[in-house]
This record gives structure tokens, C-alpha cells and sequence, in this order.
């Protein structure tokens, strides 16, 4: 331990070299903010968590939390307050005899937790993109692999050990402070302490990963996302289905965005996985398709690296969501489709992509969590460029096919939103009441930053519903 700062990790201020580096080295984002906090804690273990947030406490600082550093808006960047830096909190251990996992919240849900997951014959339903930290995904809800047929990443979180605002470290769990146990499932970038542990609940293996493409041109959007929105509820729980458009390189050696319609079956053998993503080949547009990759056996490894060329890093990106809600009727398909369209065929940027996710069926209750609002069908739509001169026209695109989406729009999910921007409910009332009542005791003076957002005073509001009441 450094006996003049009382941290075995490094406390960094404004006027240290590295202060950039720590500030924001470790955000995702190559789109970094200009916000400036006092100062950043590098803690290396549980005690300089404990002892950061003491210190912030004795200087009247606001605290803010960095695990994995992937919030597309940068949240654990504020002005003013202290940093803590949660990166070497990363060690995982495993009971074999539970099946659960403990992890630390700056684990890398793909790049680590996964393969250590895989050599001992079990999964965990993380994030999609390998280095994406679990503190700041399971807090949010995380929206992991096969989402839609096993349920959110955080039902999976069994208990979490949490600093207070004291500084105290508590065990939270369905048994003992149950507030933050509940809260800890959903409240993002709002929860009112610090996780320093994650316990998980693990599944066995699948014995084979089958992967079905379509790849369509733009202009045969409309009718096969059509298809889709029919079709999806009838499709295998067992299959993560994902339509994305996207650049794709082709074999002749050119590359062009498509539209690609997938399906990942996490099945027991090739015999269940062809059978279960069969549905796919009775799209009407199939035999115009500019390719068709039917039930191709693939590996977690091979999707992590499909996901890095998604997602590069460095390159600056400006993200939103929306959960999609309509009648499953024509009618309803139709106005959906036309709603979402733009975002899938009009991105300003090469590397830019759209998701479109289902959701469906939605035949579970969720648990009694924070996290309490979802649809059928979740998309998001990400521009990626690398020219900061072109933040403005990738700005203004997206405000206006995020508006363009808005008649069918029931709200957004935090982990594609940037409220600095854009805030819609990403909460349902009783649950966001609940919050505040947990935080207001947990966290009454307020250590902990709140959400970053435009207007703190709307939050959990879609806009239009307070333009529509005139407030
Ligand atoms: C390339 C990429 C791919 C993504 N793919 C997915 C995906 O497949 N599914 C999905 O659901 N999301 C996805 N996301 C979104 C991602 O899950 C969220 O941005 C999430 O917040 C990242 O967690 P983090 O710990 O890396 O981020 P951080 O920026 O470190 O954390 C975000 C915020 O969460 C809070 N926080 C984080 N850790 C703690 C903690 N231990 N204690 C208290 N508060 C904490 C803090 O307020 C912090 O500022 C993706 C993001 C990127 C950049």
C-alpha cells in the first residue's frame, strides 16, 4: 500500500501525465467526452474500493464507477467527483457443486468469462461483444446470448457483494438487503452503491451451435422483415434470432451493405439445430437472396471475432434503441416495418449497422427485479465513423429515424441509450418509484452520480408523452 495515499492502487489527479489515460484510456467509445472528474482511483482490490468511496465521503465528492468502460456514452466519465476504476477487479472462481460463478465486475463477459466457462463445460448467457465488462451489462438487464428463450443475463445473477455509500461491503442476495439485490438487476448507471462481486448461475454446454445467414438486398427489406415479425413467435426458444444490416464482404471480393436475417441454434446435436431453424428457409424472398448460409456449424470463438469486426475499437460511434411494440396483425406488421425501415436502410455511415432482435415469445413473467421493460422486438442502430467532422450529420440522421420509429415506440433500453440525447422510459412506474425509495435509503446524501442525462427531472418519460401534456 502506497502509505501516502492509503490505496494499494493508484490515486490519479488532473496534474499527473497520465491523467488522460485514466480519465478515459479504458472508455470503448473512440467518441470521448471532455467531463472532468477531481480525480481517478485505480483500485486494485475491494479494500481501495472501500476506501475510495471513505475518501469521497470525507471531501464531499460524488462518486462515479467504471467496470468495463463499454457505455456507448461514456457514463462513468462525470465532471467533477472521484473516478473509481474498477479494471483490475477481474478474477473469477467456480463451485462446481452450485454450478455458480463469481466474477468481478471488470470481467470481460466474452474474452474471459466465456472460454473459462467452456473448459469446465458450462455457459453463462453474456453480452454478445467479448470485451464488454459485466458490471455495467448485468446492472442494466444485459441482453446476452439466446436472450429471448433463457431470459435476461441478470435473472442469472444469484447474489452480488456491494460497497456502500459507507464504504461497508454487504453480501446482497433473495435473503439478506434484498434492496440491492433487486435493484442491482436493472437500475444501470443509477445503482446506488458499488458491485465488487457477481455470483452467477451457470447452465451446461449445448453440444452444437448451428448458424443459419440470409443475406438480402435493401430494397427486399421491407417484405422480409415482414416475414419475420410473423414467423419469429413460431421459431424454437433454442434460437437467438438476430436481423442486421450491415456491410457485408462478398466472394467476388466487393463489399455492400445487405440485410441479414439469423438465426443461432443453441441445440444438442446438428439434427435438433437443423430442425429448429428450418423456419428460415420459408422466407418468400429466399430464392432472391444474394446468399444463404443454411445451419452452418460454428463455435462461440467464431462468433466473439465476428462480433469484434462489428464493433471495432477506437472508431467513434453514436448509438440508439427503441423497443417496438404494434399488433401482430398485417396491419400492425405493416406499420412497424415502415416505422423501423429508415434505420435499416438509410445509415450515413459505411461501418454503421442496424439490429433488429426478437424477443418473442414473450411467455415469462420477469422476476422481481429493477428491470422491467421489454417488448417483442428490440432494435438498435449504431453509426460508426471515424472523422469527428462528421458527428453532426451522423447526429442529426439518427434523431430523425429514431423519430421517424417513434409511433411505435414504447421505450428504450438502457444499454443502447445515451440520455444526454434522447430519454424514454426504459422502466416500468412501480419499478422506477421502487428505485427511488431504495436509493433515497441507500444513498441519501447522494454519493453515488445518477443517470447522465439531458434533463435529470425527466427521467424514465418517454419525451413525447410530456410534450403531449405540455409540461
Ligand atoms: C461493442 C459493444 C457491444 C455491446 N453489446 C451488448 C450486448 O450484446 N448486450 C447488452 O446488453 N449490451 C451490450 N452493450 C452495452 C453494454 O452492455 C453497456 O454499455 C454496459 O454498460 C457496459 O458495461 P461496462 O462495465 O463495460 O461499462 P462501464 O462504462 O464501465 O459501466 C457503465 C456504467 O455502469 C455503472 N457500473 C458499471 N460497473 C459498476 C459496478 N461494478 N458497480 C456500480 N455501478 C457500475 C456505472 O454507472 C458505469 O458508468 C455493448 C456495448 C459495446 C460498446
Amino acid at each position: 500500500m502506497n502509505p501516502e495515499t492509503g490505496f494499494s492502487g493508484r490515486l490519479v489527479v488532473p496534474t499527473d501525465p497520465d491523467w488522460d489515460e485514466a480519465r478515459v484510456g479504458r472508455v470503448f467509445n473512440g467518441r470521448r467526452p471532455d467531463r472532468q472528474p477531481d480525480a481517478v482511483l485505480m483500485a486494485a482490490d475491494v479494500d481501495d474500493v472501500r476506501r475510495g468511496v471513505l475518501l469521497a465521503k470525507e471531501r464531499g465528492w460524488t462518486v462515479a464507477v467504471r467496470s468495463g468502460g463499454h457505455a456507448w456514452a461514456a457514463w462513468s466519465v462525470r465532471d467533477g467527483g472521484l473516478l473509481i476504476d474498477l479494471g483490475r477487479l477481474d478474477d473469477i472462481s467456480y463451485d462446481e457443486e452450485t454450478g455458480i460463478v463469481s466474477a468481478g465486475p471488470a470481467t470481460k463477459g466474452g474474452e474471459v468469462l466465456s472460454p473459462f466457462l467452456e473448459e469446465r463445460g458450462r455457459f453463462f448467457n453474456g453480452g454478445h461483444c467479448p470485451s464488454v465488462g459485466i458490471g455495467g451489462f448485468l446492472l442494466q438487464g444485459g441482453q446476452g446470448w439466446n436472450q429471448r428463450g433463457w431470459g435476461w443475463a441478470a435473472e442469472s445473477v444469484v447474489a452480488v457483494d456491494v460497497v456502500t455509500a459507507d464504504g461497508e461491503l454487504v453480501h446482497a442476495d433473495e435473503r439478506e438487503n434484498t434492496d440491492l439485490y433487486w435493484a442491482a438487476r436493472g437500475a444501470g448507471p443509477s445503482f446506488p452503491g458499488i458491485v465488487v462481486r457477481f455470483h452467477l448461475r451457470t447452465r451446461p454446454i449445448f453440444g452444437f451451435l448451428g448458424h443459419t445467414v440470409h443475406g438480402y438486398e435493401l430494397e427486399d427489406f421491407a417484405e422480409v422483415m415482414s416475414w419475420l415479425y410473423e414467423a419469429h413467435h413460431r421459431i424454437s426458444t433454442d434460437v437467438e434470432i438476430v436481423a442486421i444490416s450491415t456491410p457485408v464482404p462478398l466472394p467476388d471480393g466487393t463489399e455492400r451493405r445487405l440485410f441479414l436475417v439469423t438465426g443461432v441454434a443453441f441445440s444438442a446435436d446438428r439434427a435438433e439445430a437443423q430442425e429448429a431453424l428450418a423456419p428460415f428457409n420459408e422466407c418468400p424472398a429466399i430464392d432472391r437472396a444474394v446468399f444463404v448460409q443454411d445451419c452452418r456449424e460454428s463455435s462461440l470463438a467464431e462468433h466473439r471475432a465476428q462480433q469484434e469486426i462489428q464493433n471495432p475499437e477506437h472508431a467513434q460511434y453514436i448509438t440508439d434503441c427503441a423497443w417496438i411494440d404494434g399488433e401482430n396483425t398485417p396491419e400492425g406488421i405493416a406499420r412497424m416495418v415502415e416505422h423501423i425501415a429508415p434505420l435499416f436502410t438509410t445509415n450515413p455511415t459505411h461501418k454503421g449497422f442496424a439490429i433488429w432482435m426478437s424477443n418473442a415469445p414473450m411467455r415469462r413473467d420477469l422476476p422481481d427485479m429493477a428491470f422491467s421493460l421489454q417488448t417483442e422486438a428490440y432494435v438498435a442502430s449504431y453509426t460508426v465513423y471515424d472523422d469527428p467532422a462528421d458527428y453532426q450529420r451522423n447526429r442529426d440522421w439518427l434523431t430523425s429515424v429514431m423519430e421517424h420509429a417513434q409511433p411505435v415506440t414504447a421505450g428504450q433500453y438502457l444499454g443502447d441509450s445515451d440520455m444526454t440525447h434522447r430519454q424514454l422510459r426504459f422502466m416500468a412506474p412501480e419499478n422506477w418509484e421502487r428505485l427511488q425509495a431504495v436509493i433515497a435509503s441507500r444513498d441519501p446524501e447522494g454519493r453515488f452520480h445518477r443517470y447522465l442525462a439531458r434533463d435529470a427531472d425527466a427521467l424514465n418519460v418517454n419525451h413525447w408523452e410530456i410534450e403531449k401534456a405540455g409540461i
